[in-house]
């Protein structure tokens, strides 16, 4: 399963709790705001605990950690295959 994570720029104000609660996950810009702002990124499985952790420090809200559909429905995809293959 695929996980995205990604910022809505509109409610990020830089507090800075996300890459200073995971900081090899989430990094900082010259100005304090997370370099993700406004983008998104597929979290590395042994990464998602850190993506997490961040998703809950932002007093902001502004982190949104889901699922990716389509990499879900290949996955699923693949698994059937191997399933048929059998
Ligand atoms: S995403 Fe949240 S915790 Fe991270 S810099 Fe923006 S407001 Fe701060």
């Amino acid at each position: 399963m695929t996980f995205i994570l990604s910022i809505d720029p509109a409610k990020c104000t830089g507090h800075g709790r996300c890459y200073t609660t995971s900081p090899d996950l989430l990094h900082d810009d010259e100005d304090g705001f997370v370099t993700l702002r406004g983008g998104a990124m597929v979290v590395p499985p042994d990464r998602l605990a850190e993506a997490r952790q961040a998703t809950g420090a932002c007093p902001e809200r502004a982190i949104s950690l889901g699922r990716q559909r389509g990499a879900d429905r290949a996955d699923r995809k693949d698994s059937d295959d191997h399933l048929h293959r059998s």
